[in-house]
Formats: structure tokens, C-alpha cells, sequence
């Protein structure tokens, strides 16, 4: 008899009736023994016909299930494959992580440690005062703007430096020069008057007589170039009279003159017949136009020199020509920029908005020229929300259409001179300022220095009146521009420079007529 609780004999005859058909996954099992795993199937012997009709059984037909064969194997060799399988796949997952490790280790060490770590590097030069540093990094990712700005910052940096070491420098160079100046101009006067004093006492004595003129000569010389460094170091208030320009260049020729024919050059004048005066300071703007003409000389090196100073009369309306020198928002907040500006002039800066996006944009001073910066991108066509960059007051005249396009408009104040407005669709150039416009055309006479030297490159046209802007290293202080500048604009006139490499330069000083 066969144990029917047995665990090999459960399957089958767990019920009552013992179940005749099973799969063969309901036939398996595993079990473990002491040394290891083992699997048995169960195989039942079925009653066939051949088995009860042959003579030599003696089975009865109704009986289903002979017996069972019960096959167990031991899996342990499987079991050890299965184990080093998983091994294997172990051992082959480290290899994998090192080498991705080792390659995105490479990548990040070559596109982010190294440029930060330069980075780093510079940002301790610079800090401890070597402004020449450089990071390299040419690449357009972040980084790469990052380096490039970075040494933009550094070359501002710099530049600063310098400004401040140069306006110092020449704030003590001007302290000196007038206290010298104001010490040695005493004992001169004294010589003056005792000199003068004696060539009056020796009127008989020719023999004295001619060596006493020759000390006074001299010293009204040596009295002319104190009055000169002292003018230097005060920036004198111009003293402006009308004036005949044509009279005011001559004087300016004659100073030069030398000069130029030493180095060989040509001088030509063209002036119209009769030009107004002009309200102006005649030494400013002698010191104005001999410095031109120096610089023109300057420039020319080859022998067919040229240098040809014209004055004629223009008349220009004020679109294009009026420079806007003061700017407020509705509640009298300050608009003009000084630390952009166009063309040497401070422009005006507007908080802008465009698409949710928010930048400034600044605006050409010259009245109608449109040269405007944008600090934030702009599709052409359309059209900019603006305010004050203060108080966020809205800067758009709710009430007022573009007449070229139909777009916003916006407007702010130039105090005493009323309204300036303009179109506020990027691309439109409408600018309206009626109390000038109102004012009709100006006459002006227009002054230009020409020459046909080297030229002046492209990039530095736009600094070239800014103050310690220099071309000629060392020799040039870089005032000489910024001074003449300073002096036009004094005088409500504007200058304006072209020039094409190795063609030439010409500087155009427009002046107001005066007014009779
Ligand atoms: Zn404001
Ligand atoms: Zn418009």
C-alpha cells in the first residue's frame, strides 16, 4: 500500500476522489534536501486496453490508474550555472557603470571643470589687480558667454582704472601748473614794470635801449604762457562775442602755419562771401580749430599733403539736428543716460516691455535720427510698451496715434521746451517736437577741416570724443576731442567726424548764427 498523505501522493489525492489528468507543472515539484535541490515528477501508469485485454495481464478495465512513477533529479548543477550567471551579469554591471563613469568624468572634467577652474583662476588675478587677464573660451555655451563677458568686464574694469588714474593725473598735472604759474606770474610782473620803467629812462641811450626791448619783449612772452597754463587748469567760462569765423580761422592758420609747411603740406581755403557772425568765445574756438588742424596734421605722412578748411552758410530744419539735452517722466523723474551714449551724446532710457519680456531701450537724443540701443530683442513692426525706469509710470500718450503707421505713441518732457513724442513700433522712425518744429529751419555755419592722412578706423569713430580716448599712446592725454567737444556744445553747435582709412578725415563743426 502507498501512503496517500505522502507529499508526492498530496497533489492528486488531496479530495477524496483522487484526480486522474494533472499537467505536467501540477506534476513537478521542488524540494530541498541536506546537500541540495532536488525536482520530482510524478508519472501515473494509466490502465490502456492493451493492458487488460492481453493474456498475460490481469488487470480489470474499469481500473484507471495502475500506479505512479515518481522520477526526482538533483538540480545542484543547474543551481551552480544559475550562480554564476548572475555573477557574471554582476561583474558585467560594475564594468558598465565604471566605464559610463569614466567617460562622463572626462566630459564634464573637459566642458565645465576646466573652463570654472579658469574661471576660478581669473576671478583671483583680477581680484588681486591684474586686470590684463584673459580666459579663453571661445566655445558658444553658457560658459563661453560667461568667459566673454568676463573679460568684458575685466577691459571695462581697466579702462576705468586708467580714466581715473589719467583725470587724477591731470587734476594735480592742473593744480601744478597753476601754482607755478601764479608764483612765477609775480616776479614777472615786477620785471614788467621795472623794465619798462628803465627803456622809458634810456630813450637817449641806444646802446641799453635795444637790450632793454629785448627784455621786455620776452617777458610779455614768458607772461603770455603763464596766461595760457593758468587757462588750462581753470577750463575758462567762454566770453562770447559776434564774431566773423572766417576772422577766428585765419588766426588759427597762422599758428599752425609753420608747422605745416615743415612737413610739407597744402592748405586750402573756401569761404563763402558774406557769412553772418557767429555768438562765440574767439579763443575757444581758435584753440578748437587749431587743434583740428594739428590733428590733421598729425595724420598726413606722405608727401602730397592736403588740408582744406571751408565755411559756408547752411540752413537745416530741426529734424535730425537737435540735440534733446534733458528728458523727465510725468512725475519729474530724470531720463537721460549718461552711461550710454550715442554718438558721444547721453541718450534717454525708457524701461521697454514687449511680449511679457522687459529690457530699456535708449533713445537717440538727436531729435528724428532714431540711432536707438535696444537692451532687449525686438521683432521689427512691433510695438513697445514703455515707462520710467523709476516709478513705472506708463510713458504712452493714450490719447495720440502714430500718423505714419497708426501705432502707440510715446512721449516724454524736455523741460521748457515742451513735449517730445515719437512712435513706439520698432521700425517706425515718426518723432514729433513741436515747440522746435515751430522754431522753423536754423541757420548754421557750417566749418569743415578736411584731410587726406590715414584715417581713422571704423571701431574707434564712436569713442573718439570721449574723454582719454587716445589713438597715439602715451603722447596724447585724449582731451584734445573731449575739449573741443565740450566747447561746441557750450556753444549750442555740434561736430561730427567721417573718415575712410587712407582716404582721409573731416570734421564738421556746425555753429548757430548769432542772433541780430
Ligand atoms: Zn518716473
Ligand atoms: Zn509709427
Amino acid at each position: 500500500m502507498v501512503d496517500k498523505k505522502a507529499e508526492a501522493c498530496f497533489t492528486c489525492h488531496a479530495s477524496d476522489e483522487p484526480l486522474k489528468k494533472l499537467s505536467i507543472a501540477d506534476r513537478t515539484r521542488i524540494f530541498t534536501t541536506d546537500s541540495c535541490r532536488v525536482m520530482g515528477t510524478i508519472n501515473p501508469i494509466y490502465n490502456e486496453p492493451s493492458c487488460y485485454e492481453a493474456p498475460c495481464h490481469a488487470h480489470e478495465p474499469d481500473q484507471a490508474v495502475l500506479g505512479v512513477i515518481d522520477i526526482t533529479e538533483s538540480l545542484s548543477s543547474t543551481d551552480q550555472k544559475i550562480e554564476i550567471a548572475k555573477l557574471k551579469m554582476l561583474l558585467f554591471a560594475c564594468i558598465a557603470i565604471l566605464c559610463i563613469s569614466i567617460v562622463v568624468s572626462f566630459f564634464v572634467r573637459t566642458w565645465v571643470d576646466k573652463p570654472v577652474r579658469e574661471l576660478v583662476e581669473a576671478t583671483k588675478n583680477v581680484g588681486s589687480g591684474n586686470l590684463n587677464f584673459i580666459v579663453v573660451n571661445n566655445s558658444a555655451d553658457e560658459l563661453g558667454i560667461l568667459a566673454r563677458s568676463f573679460n568684458n568686464m575685466t577691459k571695462k574694469l581697466a579702462e576705468a582704472r586708467l580714466q581715473l588714474f589719467q583725470s587724477d593725473k591731470m587734476a594735480s598735472l592742473g593744480r601744478l601748473a597753476a601754482g607755478v604759474a601764479h608764483e612765477i606770474n609775480n616776479p614777472l610782473t615786477g620785471i614788467l614794470t621795472y623794465s619798462s620803467f628803465l627803456l622809458k629812462r634810456t630813450a637817449n641811450n641806444s646802446d641799453f635801449h635795444d637790450d632793454l626791448e629785448v627784455i621786455v619783449r620776452e617777458t610779455k612772452r614768458s607772461r603770455e604762457i603763464v596766461k595760457g597754463l593758468l587757462d588750462f587748469a581753470r577750463q575758462s567760462v567762454p566770453k562770447k562775442n559776434n564774431i566773423q569765423i572766417t576772422n577766428i580761422v585765419d588766426r588759427a592758420i597762422t599758428v599752425v602755419e609753420n608747422q605745416l609747411s615743415l612737413n610739407h603740406i597744402k592748405l586750402i581755403k573756401k569761404y563763402d562771401e558774406n557769412l553772418p557772425d557767429v555768438y562765440i568765445d574767439a579763443n575757444q574756438m581758435q584753440q578748437v580749430l587749431i587743434n583740428l588742424i594739428v590733428n590733421a596734421n598729425h595724420a598726413i605722412s606722405k608727401n602730397d599733403g592736403l588740408i582744406s578748411i571751408s565755411a559756408k552758410l547752411i540752413s537745416l530744419p530741426p529734424y535730425g539736428i537737435t540735440q534733446i539735452k534733458n528728458a523727465l517722466c510725468p512725475k519729474g523723474h530724470n531720463l537721460l543716460d549718461h552711461t550710454v551714449k550715442i554718438k558721444s551724446m547721453p541718450s534717454i532710457r525708457l524701461q521697454a516691455r514687449v511680449n511679457e519680456k522687459e529690457g530699456y531701450i535708449n533713445i537717440d537724443p538727436i531729435y528724428g535720427k532714431n540711432r536707438n540701443h535696444y537692451g532687449l530683442k525686438i521683432k521689427t513692426n512691433s510695438a513697445v510698451e514703455f515707462s520710467c525706469p523709476k516709478c513705472n509710470a506708463s510713458l504712452l500718450d493714450k490719447k495720440e496715434k502714430c500718423p505714419k503707421c497708426g501705432g502707440p505713441v510715446y512721449f516724454f518732457e524736455v523741460p521748457g521746451k515742451g513735449l517730445v513724442q515719437g512712435c513706439a513700433v520698432k521700425g517706425c522712425e515718426w518723432q514729433y517736437w513741436q515747440s522746435i518744429e515751430n522754431e522753423g529751419q536754423k541757420e548754421y555755419i557750417e566749418i569743415r577741416v578736411e584731410d587726406n592722412g590715414c584715417g581713422i578706423p571704423q571701431e574707434n569713430l564712436a569713442k573718439i570724443f570721449d574723454p582719454f580716448f587716445t589713438t597715439k599712446g602715451q603722447k596724447g592725454t585724449g582731451l584734445g576731442l573731449a575739449v573741443i567737444w565740450g566747447i561746441i556744445d557750450n556753444h549750442n553747435g555740434r561736430i561730427t567726424v567721417e573718415s575712410e582709412i587712407d582716404k582721409g578725415t573731416t570734421f564738421t563743426v556746425r555753429l548757430p548764427i548769432a542772433k541780430s
